[in-house]
């Protein structure tokens, strides 16, 4: 048939221009450490902002009390509370909220969008039971996840430098987040402080460096993507504050943003960027990232049905519209294991009311989320792999164990519990596309594996679930003495 030819055209077009073979993802990993390094030596040296979180020590198992964590970042919005019990009891119990975001304080106001979260946050304490217990004295300190980039000039204070994902409140540009929290807070006569102002990254950092201390990097793969990892302070050139005593600062490099030429990029990426709430930014992001994902394939599809007429004479309008293919529904259909692909029938036809494909299109379907989902995954590998090679734990120079002793532990007193020397690198991960679907995580494995080789033995990527709620609640709590 005429259709599937030109259709199959259209595909192989777009696994070719996808491709993503050894040699070119080791030069997306050289261009991450390479613009790493630069994001690192000066202000706007280069797309990756490289941004300083201020903290320049991890939990370390001992925090005690009752701490809690606010959520903003993704689809979800969430509130946490936790009882700590130090090195012996852990955490002794946790306790989470979770609400969708209103679509319209995605694009409203500042004031409203904060106002809803303190609000959230107001009902949440009410709603405490008794087996929660503050300490003697012990006021009520939040750490405020916020996982969009911040200029941060404090542990707890942070200017928003834009936007991403499906959030644009423009009069919050510019602003200090924590400032317009914390007033809606007060003004609800909530008696809550917010003692640290946390990346999601850095939440998941801090949650997994709680139980495990070989933790140096974590990574969302969610809504959207991004990553952080702890640097030698002095490796930080842009920095002109007072050098932490740790000798260590965790490095929020908001990777989302990364460019590079060696990134194989397509018609559909720049449609999808060019169509997008932000135009020009975060680039990587609309690579990989859960958000993005779905609408890659999205597009594919529409030429296919344009061009070729795969959903028959008419493109079905609903096919038209950005973001109606989600990447849950595009990982339901990339798992279809069944002969017929059921599933990708049900799904085009929930959707889109296309009916009566043939087997041979719904493959078509099933080839385009493959290659989409291989494509963001091994990019993903590259810059985890990326990171690893800046701070010299990828395998390739002699040095990676020798500098070991100075880059683990980011906190003097973390040698309590360490394994000091296990030469083991651990990557903390968190987000719903890294845990849900199981293809794009056994590509991104495969990948850093291939990219890695012998080195793969010496470096684990652990799911860290929700970790980024917890290890908000933990910096707030060893932060807390210190606002
Ligand atoms: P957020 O990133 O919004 O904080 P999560 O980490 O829970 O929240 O990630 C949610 C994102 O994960 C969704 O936006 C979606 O893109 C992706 N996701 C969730 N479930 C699946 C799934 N079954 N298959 C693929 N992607 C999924
Ligand atoms: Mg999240």
């Amino acid at each position: 048939r005429a259709q599937k030819c030109t259709a199959r055209k259209i595909l192989v077009e777009f696994q070719e221009a996808c491709e993503t073979p050894l040699p070119r993802l080791r030069q997306v990993v050289d261009a991450m450490a390479v613009e790493m390094h630069a994001g690192l030596v000066s202000e706007g040296g280069s797309k990756l902002k490289m941004l300083p979180t201020f903290i320049d020590r991890l939990p370390n198992g001992s925090e005690k009390g009752l701490y809690y964590a606010v959520d903003l970042g993704g689809t979800n919005f969430r509130v946490l509370r936790v009882q700590l019990g130090g090195l012996e009891g852990r955490v002794i119990k946790q306790e989470y909220e979770e609400v969708a975001i209103p679509p319209e304080l995605m694009l409203g106001t500042s004031e409203q969008l904060f106002h809803f979260i303190a609000k959230e946050l107001a009902g949440f304490v009410a709603r405490e039971g008794e087996e929660f217990r503050l300490g003697d004295g012990q006021s009520r300190e939040i750490g405020f996840t916020f996982s969009f980039p911040c200029k941060q000039t404090a542990v707890n204070s942070g200017t928003l430098l834009q936007w991403t994902k499906g959030f644009k409140v423009n009069d919050a540009i510019g602003q200090d987040v924590v400032a317009a929290l914390q007033k809606c807070i007060e003004r609800l006569g909530c008696k809550m402080r917010i003692a640290a102002l946390v990346n999601d990254t850095v939440g998941t950092l801090a949650g997994g460096r709680y139980w495990n201390n070989d933790v140096m990097i974590a990574v969302i793969l969610g809504t959207g993507t991004n990553a952080c990892y702890v640097e030698r302070a002095e490796s930080i050139s842009k920095w002109t504050g007072e050098l932490p005593k740790s000798g260590q600062m965790v490095i929020n490099m908001e990777w989302g943003n990364f460019w590079s030429s060696h990134l194989p990029r397509t018609y559909v990426d720049e449609l999808l960027d060019s169509e997008s709430l932000h135009p020009g930014e975060y680039g990587f992001e609309k690579m990989i990232s859960g958000m993005y994902l779905g609408d890659c394939v999205r597009r594919v599809l529409v030429r296919m049905a344009q061009e070729a007429g795969i959903f028959g004479p008419h493109v079905p309008h609903t096919l038209l519209e950005s973001f109606s293919l989600q990447t849950p529904e595009m990982s339901r259909m990339h798992h279809d294991d069944s002969s017929d692909l059921k599933v990708v029938a049900e799904v085009l036809k929930r959707l889109y009311g296309i009916q009566n494909t043939t087997v041979g299109i719904r493959k078509i379907v099933v080839a385009v989320c493959d290659t989409t989902c291989q494509r963001g995954a091994r990019l993903a590998a590259a810059g985890i792999v990326g990171i690893l090679k800046k701070i010299g734990r990828d395998g390739s120079t002699a040095n990676g164990l020798m500098r070991r002793n100075d880059t683990n532990g980011i906190h003097d007193e973390l040698s309590v519990n360490s394994t000091p020397g296990s030469g083991k690198t651990v990557v903390a991960m968190d987000g719903g596309l890294y845990e849900h679907y199981s293809k794009f995580r056994n590509y991104m494995q495969e990948a850093v594996r291939e990219l890695l080789g012998d080195a793969s033995k010496n470096v684990s990527i652990e799911l860290s679930k929700d970790g980024s709620g917890i290890g908000a609640a933990l910096l707030a709590a060893s932060y807390a003495e210190y606002v």
